[in-house]
């Protein structure tokens, strides 16, 4: 397991620390000694939810994997009961984890964000704006991706019985690459001379 990053500096002028520690107000739905739930003060629609760490983190990179994987198992045991009790049809989990990706209060926090059709909000995925990109280069990405999960030395084992399989020999299955066909008499090449 990773070593467990300390907690940011930034905790003592943290609005959710101030949650945690009883020092604001807060209609807290769920505790435990890990994890807290409670109502967003800016809903989307009624019975909207942020799940956070009891400790303060900062992103999802911050997150001790024990932990995280504690959030998401309150979460999904949250969100049946929420879409009940708000009546909504379905369900959007909403991370927003660093700067770039529109987080604004640097406490890891889970939206559990109920969603009925006609509600107004969106998630515009797909993108609008994206254009498909070549397959070579979703390939290359993919490839490239599952080396660097190989290399990481951080990885854990997956769970028994559970068999990962490596992109490149997926692909290596899937594609047919047509060799490039011989010209008629033209001699094979022989292999460079090794010095
Ligand atoms: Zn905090």
């Amino acid at each position: 397991m990773p070593a467990r990053k300390p907690p940011s500096q930034s905790k003592s002028n943290c609005i959710f620390c101030d949650l945690v520690q009883g020092s604001a107000e807060v209609s807290m739905c769920y505790e435990d000694d890990v994890a807290l739930a409670f109502m967003d003060i800016q809903p989307v629609n009624p019975g909207h939810v942020l799940v956070i760490p009891r400790d303060h983190y900062e992103t999802l990179q911050d997150i001790p994997r024990a932990v995280g994987w504690h959030l998401f198992q309150v979460t999904t045991r949250l969100i049946p009961v929420i879409q009940k009790i708000a009546g909504a049809e379905d369900m959007n989990l909403i991370v927003n984890s660093g700067p770039a990706a529109g987080q604004n209060v640097f406490h890891y926090h889970i939206h559990l964000i109920p969603r009925t059709k006609g509600d107004g909000f969106d998630v515009p995925l797909p993108f609008p704006g994206s254009e498909m990109p070549n397959r070579h280069l979703l390939d290359a990405m993919a490839v490239r991706i599952g080396s660097a999960l190989r290399m990481d030395p951080t990885r854990e084992t997956p769970a028994s019985g559970v068999r990962v399989v490596n992109p490149a020999d997926r692909m290596a299955a899937t594609v047919t690459v047509a060799a490039p066909k011989a010209k008629a008499g033209a001699k094979p090449k022989a292999p460079p001379k090794k010095r």
